[in-house]
């Protein structure tokens, strides 16, 4: 392994004896702060009849309160503060979907941290000073931009704060400044590659593009080989969310397989969301997260609802830092369509996966409990001969029921018919009456 690759290359390589000696020794004075400071912890910590002194080992993280999303939003605004307001720098919030938001409070320490990682994450991919960022995240209150971009400032890159949207800006910003690497949404990617071939840009011709960090909605194989293709660029997978720093918890390694999440700024669990119980190693449940270096916010025991498992086997790449799969969706992102379980990511990997369907869909859900699942045809996918259309259909229908055992309607449309969103698509429309 090239030591360029390495950013802090002493901390990702720390042996695990050392790693969780260290996390123990942050779970602890985290602990401690939150006992002193939050009332929320305090309240919880006496309903359960935990002190700070008990937790002696990593083991003792069960005894600990679980904490929600439905906690922030009930001492939304600042009750769950473990620093002066004073000491405070910046404010997020989480995408929300109706109501209050979370309010996301960073401390100057924080704002550096959740930088830190990012730069970490950037460079294990080989990314270096030369390099050039365009951020294609949305800007504002979501932390999805502005901290991968204080990440890429940190690594010494050129960093142009292009946000979302704009296709043919982004072009001449790609063209004009020998962009070669971006961060994006799976959606806007899809849309972006579709933009360029319309455009008739052949990305490994006319534009300097290597790579793309690609994250903060759920995606597939398919997708990210979809992107890849369409984009001319390698795509690492990023993970994060607002509550926990945004963009640079669990990015993957140049190995592109699996995401290495940095375990000593964060402790993990898999968990059996019904039950709350940890899963056998391996399986698949909900990461909960307790933030091990967070001074403005600290949160112990997070369910982030994000479904994933962690890999057992060491990665090539020398780090400790354990790995996670590919997020399958969000514990509630579920339907439930005549009494079967399905996840959005079921549809997304038979529709990307199949020859001549384009880069857009939309889940539709109607009337008593009907499906429709509407697709962009490609650019290139349709000969004018409506049997080939009535053929596909068809194929996609079967294809669908055989992995989501019902089975749907399907809609084609041209392409470009959908609509794009700037932030995290929406793919389910849930409009049914019952
Ligand atoms: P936010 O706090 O608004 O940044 O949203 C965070 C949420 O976005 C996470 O809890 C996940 O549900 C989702 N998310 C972010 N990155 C990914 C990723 N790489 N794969 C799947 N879901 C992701
Ligand atoms: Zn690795």
């Amino acid at each position: 392994m090239p030591l360029n690759m390495f950013w802090d290359q002493k901390i990702e390589t720390l042996d695990r004896a050392a790693l969780e000696r260290l996390q123990l020794q942050r779970l602890q004075d985290t602990v401690q702060r939150v006992a002193a400071r939050v009332p929320f912890y305090q309240q919880k910590f006496a309903e359960l009849g935990v002190k700070p002194d008990d937790i002696r080992s990593l083991a003792n993280l069960r005894r600990l309160p679980f904490t929600t999303s439905a906690d922030l939003r009930a001492n939304y605004p600042a009750g769950m503060l473990a620093v002066s307001l004073d000491d405070t720098l910046r404010l997020h919030t989480s995408s929300g979907t109706t109501g209050k938001p979370k309010a996301l409070f960073f401390s100057r320490q924080d704002v550096d941290n959740a930088a830190e990682l990012c730069a970490r994450s950037f460079v294990m991919t080989g990314v270096t000073k030369k390099d050039v960022f365009q951020n294609m995240m949305t800007y504002g209150m979501f932390t999805g931009a502005l901290v991968t971009h204080y990440g890429a400032e940190k690594v010494g890159c050129l960093v142009i704060p292009a946000g979302p949207g704009n296709s043919e800006r982004q072009v001449m910003l790609m063209q004009d400044f020998r962009t070669t690497f971006i961060h994006l949404t799976p959606s806007y990617g899809l849309y972006l590659a579709t933009f360029l071939e319309k455009h008739g840009v052949e990305p490994r011709r006319d534009l300097a593009l290597r790579k793309a960090f690609v994250g903060a909605e759920a995606y597939t194989e398919e997708t990210r080989r979809k992107i890849e293709e369409g984009l001319g660029v390698d795509v690492y997978n990023s993970y994060g969310l607002s509550e926990m720093n945004g963009p640079g918890i669990a990015f993957e390694c140049e190995q592109k397989h699996g995401m290495h999440i940095w375990e000593d700024h964060f402790l993990i669990e898999i968990i059996d969301p019904q039950t709350g119980d940890p899963v056998a190693d391996g399986q698949p449940g909900e990461l909960v997260m307790t933030s091990l270096c967070r001074e403005a916010m600290p949160l112990l025991r997070y369910r982030t609802r994000d479904i994933t498992s962690i890999m057992l086997e060491p990665c090539a790449c020398d780090r400790t830092h354990r790995r996670l799969n590919r997020i399958t969706g969000r514990s509630d992102d579920m339907l439930i369509v005549r009494g079967v379980n399905i996840y959005p990511q079921q549809i997304e990997r038979v529709l990307m996966a199949q020859s001549g369907v384009g880069r857009n869909y939309l889940i539709a859900l109607e009337g008593l409990d009907e499906m429709t699942v509407k697709v962009e045809l490609a650019e290139a996918g349709f000969d004018g001969q409506v049997e080939h259309l009535m053929k596909l259909q068809s194929h996609l229908a079967e294809k669908l029921r055989a992995e989501i055992l019902i089975k749907p309607q399907v809609e084609l449309l041209p392409p470009g018919s959908l609509p794009v969103s700037e932030g995290k698509a929406k793919r389910v429309v849930d409009n049914r009456k019952m």
